[in-house]
């Protein structure tokens, strides 16, 4: 008979004591909490916050009694192990209840005792009742009583882990204003970026505030206020700090057990505790969980996993150890899932960015696919991102977002790493098919076919973040959509040949047939099909955009603006029900409704057009899609096509846009979120310096007002956004010769009258610089940093043969009918 001593109750220690009673009828267990409960389900409690979990009871997985019972254990709640003695195989215990202290021997000890959240000392923490964090069930019954007593408004969730946003979504659930505050520029850390922006627009999207790259400061007003470094203030009824956890060590420590450079437990690969200073390894003393450093099993190094996987295996492999079973300890992967609203994150293995780091090469496969069937009702798109080792073609890690069915793709692919296959070998794993579940190709196999591309050297591939710099030094861009999804967005510098003209249009590709050309699609599958046909026609040096304008487009998303209203969220304050009236009290009607759940771009934009097609001038045009990226291609679409994007919702998993259609007459007044005379907008139309500088004034006062303000720029009012250097592309000699006419940008523009051959203009720029009133190019920078939208009229660029490249950045190229939907209930319209 041996007598095990366990430290800690919950995920690892309670799995161990459960696994040695199976192995052995005799032993005597012991296992110390020092809490209340044991065996609790860390893992639901932000849930029950969130009363998506109701009954506190249901957290508690097991009872200090029931547990004692079924598995004959001596469970010993508030009790702490204070101090360890290795050499005489004894462990000091004080009992909280009665304050006594005593001394137990044990043949073998496990130590689970966990990590605990780090709370560095910011200024004003300790003075803040409001500022938790969230470990166990006593932070949770603190943080319920604040959600249930106090009825907070406002929450800031300090960190965006996993932790952090799952109790950013439970909070928004429950009705609050929420801004999660992250020092990154991205939350969750096992995604690379690209993907992260995913669940950065789904947090967005239903109106949870994020401010990236900028950590706390300190807390003020008794933590009231956060007070962030960028100098911003966050008011606050309630804080979670969720930046990370630490191990449990102290008790390790005191003991003199070796911990590596961030404080874990270090073990030998059965669990093993070793002598701090000799290294000796202490064969009958174990630790286990978050507590430890554990072995990645990607490169064999030492690394840190705090999840419940690793504790959960890690308590059973040593209670096989200690009864005398010996398993391979393989390492661990890191797999993880997380819900964040309506979408699903999974990891397994290192990401890129971690790759980086190690200096370990790698290559990327991204796919979008659809989770089943297209056809079957609601289907939805993950995307997928696999690196893989490009000599050995091991996999090293995978990342997925999408909705149902996630995870699942993420479970096949780590287990197929765990049994050391290779991303080829993915293209021959039998997963399950039916409509409702899969593909005949499962996106799981399609990511081994890309891979299978690459290793044929069928094409090379180019990433979202090299495309623009390629583009830029000359590189030839073939985009193969369609044109109807060009006008919802395109890379700047891509040459549009859709993929049924390209046959057709292939000689209007004059550059040498071994010049690299790079090939985009939505997200890949139309590129592969056009690089076939490229090389059929004898290109030779073929680049498939990784992911395609899908990925691009995900990664160039720009954060929300914060909106702190309480009570308010952007999506729910837009929709639109069936009965709804406008203010005159006509019923609001929706003429046409348009399901394209399931469907991927082109395939909503397509019903989308044809749907238009079908109504009158003003109608509304409800369109209910699966496809995330259709949320921000709708609106461009809408803008480049004069029509007006009344409202985005979110329901369940489906995103809900109502459109009106363009160039309506009367009888417009149908819909309230846009009929608040909301709008400004100035026609900039002349080439003077005292009129541009006018509307800047006026569009920065109409700003400052609260109005969305629109500047469309036209004719000569276009030589005001030129760039000093700008040069462009392509340009005639016709066009080379007007272009040297006018002036490049209002600084050199003249006066609209006493400009005396350019002295009048002098002199107010001189007068201006005395009064200390900004120049007009800073003037400009400072119109567009207040939100004020700028169009350039394409039409007129065209007939004056002014290109992009000639234009500042931040602007928006459009044709009329992006002005008359700006014009849309606007309350200021003045033609400048
Ligand atoms: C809010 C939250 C959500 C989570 N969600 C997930 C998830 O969705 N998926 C996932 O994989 N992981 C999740 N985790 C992480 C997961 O819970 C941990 O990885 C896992 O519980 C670690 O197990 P452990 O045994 O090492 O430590 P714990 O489960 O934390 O148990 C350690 C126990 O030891 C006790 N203890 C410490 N020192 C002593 C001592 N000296 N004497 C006696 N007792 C002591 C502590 O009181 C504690 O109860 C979550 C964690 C939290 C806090």
């Amino acid at each position: 008979m041996k007598k095990i001593l366990i430290v800690g109750g919950v995920a690892g220690g309670a799995t161990a004591a459960a696994r040695l009673r199976r192995l052995s009828e005799e032993d005597e267990i012991i296992l110390f909490e020092r809490d209340e409960y044991i065996s609790f389900a860390n893992c639901g409690l932000p849930y029950y916050i969130g009363d998506v979990i109701k009954d506190r009871q249901k957290l508690l997985v097991q009872t200090v009694i029931g547990m004692s019972k079924r598995f004959n254990l001596d469970i010993r709640n508030f009790s702490e192990v204070i101090a360890i003695d290795p050499k005489k195989k004894s462990v000091e215990v004080k009992n909280h209840k009665t304050g006594e202290t005593y001394t137990e021997t044990f043949d073998k000890l496990i130590l689970s005792p966990g990590a605990k959240p780090i709370a560095p000392p910011i200024p004003g923490l300790a003075e803040a009742e409001n500022v938790l964090t969230l470990r166990n069930i006593p932070d949770t019954d603190k943080i319920k009583a604040i959600v249930d007593n106090k009825k907070p408004q406002r929450a800031v969730v300090i960190g965006g882990g996993f932790i952090g946003i799952e109790m950013a979504e439970n909070f928004q659930e429950l009705g609050l204003n929420v801004t999660v505050v992250e020092k990154m520029d991205q939350v969750l850390k096992p995604l690379d970026f690209e993907m992260a922006q995913l669940i950065h627009q789904e947090i967005n999207a239903n109106c949870v505030n994020l401010i990236l790259g900028d950590g706390v400061d300190h807390f003020q007003n008794q933590g009231k206020e956060v007070v962030l470094e960028s100098g911003m203030i966050l008011k606050s009824d309630l804080t979670i700090l969720a930046i990370g956890v630490i191990p449990e060590n102290g008790l390790a420590k005191k003991a003199d057990l070796k911990c590596g450079p961030r404080g874990h437990i270090v073990t030998s690969p059965d669990y093993e505790v070793m002598d701090g200073k000799t290294g000796k390894i202490y064969s009958d003393i174990f630790a286990i969980g978050d507590a430890i450093e554990v072995m990645d099993f990607v490169d064999k190094t030492q690394t840190a996993i705090p999840l419940a996987w690793p504790a959960n295996r890690q308590g059973r492999v040593v209670a096989d150890v200690i009864n005398g079973v010996t398993t391979k300890n393989k390492g661990i992967q890191g797999t993880a899932v997380a819900k964040v609203f309506n979408k699903v994150v999974a990891t397994t293995g290192n990401n890129a960015a971690q790759l980086e780091k190690k200096g370990l090469d790698y290559q990327i496969v991204l796919a979008h696919r659809a989770n089943h069937a297209g056809y079957y009702p609601n289907s939805s798109n993950i995307a997928l991102k696999l690196l893989y080792d490009p000599k050995t073609l091991r996999i090293l890690g995978a990342q997925a977002v999408g909705q149902d069915g996630t995870e699942k793709r993420i479970d096949v692919i780590a287990s197929a790493m765990k049994m050391d296959a290779t991303v080829l070998d993915l293209q021959d794993f039998e997963l399950c098919y039916a409509p409702p579940f899969s593909s005949a190709k499962d996106p799981v196999n399609i990511l081994g076919y890309i891979a299978g591309n690459i290793k044929d050297e069928v094409y090379k591939t180019v990433e979202w973040f090299e495309i623009d710099d390629i583009v830029e030094k000359g590189g030839f861009l073939l985009d193969v959509r369609t044109p109807m999804e060009n006008s919802a967005g395109t890379i700047k510098g891509s040459v549009n040949i859709e993929i049924d003209a390209l046959r057709d249009r292939i000689n209007e590709i004059t550059i040498p047939k071994d010049t690299p050309i790079y090939v985009n699609c939505q997200v890949g599958q139309r590129a592969y099909l056009a690089i076939c046909i490229l090389k059929g026609n004898g290109f030779t040096n073929i680049f498939n955009l990784s992911g395609g304008y899908s990925t691009y487009k995900t990664a160039h998303y720009k954060i929300a603006k914060p909106d702190f209203q309480v009570g308010v969220c952007v999506a729910e304050k837009s929709v639109i029900e069936d009965d709804d009236v406008d203010k005159g009290g006509n019923a609001i009607v929706i003429k046409k409704k348009v399901d394209v759940t399931g469907l991927q771009c082109p395939g909503p934009l397509m019903a989308t057009y044809e749907a238009i097609k079908s109504v009158d001038a003003g109608d509304l045009v409800q369109i209910i899609a699966t496809d995330f990226g259709f949320v921000s291609d709708i609106k461009n679409w809408c803008e480049t096509n004069g029509h007006t994007l009344i409202s985005q919702e979110t329901e369940g998993k489906k995103y809900i846009s109502v459109i009106r259609k363009g160039d309506i007459g009367t009888g417009c007044n149908l819909v309230p979120a846009v009929s608040t005379q909301q709008n400004a907008t100035l026609v900039v139309f002349s080439g003077e310096l005292d009129k541009v500088l006018a509307s800047m004034i006026i569009a920065q006062g109409a700003a400052a007002h609260g109005k969305n303000v629109t500047l469309f720029f036209t004719f000569w009012g276009l030589n005001a956004l030129r760039k000093k250097d700008g040069k462009g592309r392509d340009k005639t000699f016709i066009e080379k010769i007007f272009g040297a006419m006018m002036p490049k940008g209002a600084n050199k523009m003249p006066l609209s009258s006493m400009n005396m051959l350019g002295m009048g203009s002098a002199m107010i720029k001189g007068i201006m610089k005395k009064k200390n009133v900004d120049d007009i190019d800073t003037m400009i920078a400072k119109t567009q940093k207040v939100g004020v939208r700028f169009i350039a009229c394409t039409m007129s660029m065209d007939l004056m043969g002014i290109k992009e490249e000639e234009l500042i950045d931040g602007i928006e190229y459009a044709g009329v009918g992006s002005y008359i939907s700006s014009n849309e209930n606007a309350g200021t319209t003045l033609f400048v």
